[in-house]
């Protein structure tokens, strides 16, 4: 089958995506923020730190600003039927982040590794990091996640088991995994954090599952009744190691636990943990098409 393309409507359907992503936190995102606020010690630092947080979100919103200086690696997954070129949706996703940087919904945030110049406009070789699927859908969605630095930085892989943190190949060695990462992290990478978790699938299958999970509502139950178990046991236990929001101690370590799991080779057991901050800009558009 093939479609009609309006190329300047889907060009500007992810202008609008790019500018929203970046200066408008969804709703869900927003109120996990409130609720951590809420169950704050009434005049701690913990939150007075959410409320700032909650200010600069509303500011944002209002002035159509970025929510951070830092408006991250921008993350597409898109989904379109079987006849749409991706390589045309590619260069449309392109220009529109030309231009979205160019009106500053986007820092220029593209550096070439070897000579250290920045593209300026968002663009390069895997940036933005565009992920394709097909479905049986006659229309394409269009996901975005913008990835601040800081709190990629503090995303990292586990290998079970792992005799340091006595880790065995089963949901248990996952929990201890989770437990250590966002220890290490002490509030870096800007917490209160949403810990997205891939368990399995291999080294960069299981990053990207782990990223995807960050697209889940900040209220939604696991349909794996195992994993939703696991997912509110680390709620609980991660938000009672007194971190904080930023770091500065209190209740609000984490905002959620979203779980996902690959299959894996025999060999091998990695539990992947995108860590992210609570500027958890995702959003998403579908376009509707028509046929040729
Ligand atoms: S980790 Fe997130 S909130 Fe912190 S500076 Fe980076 S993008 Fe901003």
């Amino acid at each position: 089958m093939s479609y009609l393309l309006d190329e300047n409507k889907i060009f500007e359907e992810v202008l609008e995506l790019i500018r929203r992503t970046s200066t408008d936190l969804a709703d869900d995102v927003q109120a996990s923020l409130k609720k951590a606020m809420s169950n704050e010690n009434p005049g701690s630092v913990a939150e007075n730190t959410l409320g700032k947080i909650l200010d600069n979100v509303e500011l944002a919103r209002q002035n159509s600003t970025p929510i951070c200086q830092d408006t991250g690696t921008n993350i597409y997954y898109v989904s379109i039927p079987c006849g749409v070129s991706m390589r045309r949706i590619e260069e449309i996703i392109n220009c529109a982040t030309i231009t979205a940087t160019k009106k500053a919904y986007l820092r220029p945030n593209a550096v070439d590794s070897i000579t250290g110049i920045n593209s300026g406009d968002n663009t390069g070789i895997m940036a933005p990091q565009i992920h394709f699927e097909e479905w049986d859908r006659s229309a394409i969605q269009i996901k975005l996640m913008l990835k601040g630095g800081g709190s990629e930085n503090v995303s990292g892989q586990y290998t079970l088991p792992n005799s340091k943190i006595g880790a065995g190949r089963d949901l248990d060695g996952v929990y201890k995994c989770i437990i250590d990462a966002v220890s290490n992290a002490q509030g870096l990478g800007c917490s209160s954090g949403i810990i997205g978790v891939g368990i399995g699938g291999d080294r960069a299958s299981g990053m990207k599952w782990a990223k995807k999970q960050l697209f889940r509502k900040m209220d939604d139950i696991n349909e794996n009744p195992e994993l939703a178990k696991l997912e509110d046991r680390l709620f609980s236990d991660l938000n009672e190691l007194g971190i904080g929001p930023m770091g500065f101690g209190g209740k609000s370590t984490v905002l959620g636990v979203k779980i996902g799991a690959l299959h894996r080779l025999p060999a091998s057991f990695f539990v992947s943990i995108a860590y992210m901050c609570w500027a958890n800009r995702r959003r998403e558009t579908t376009i509707e098409l028509e046929n040729e």
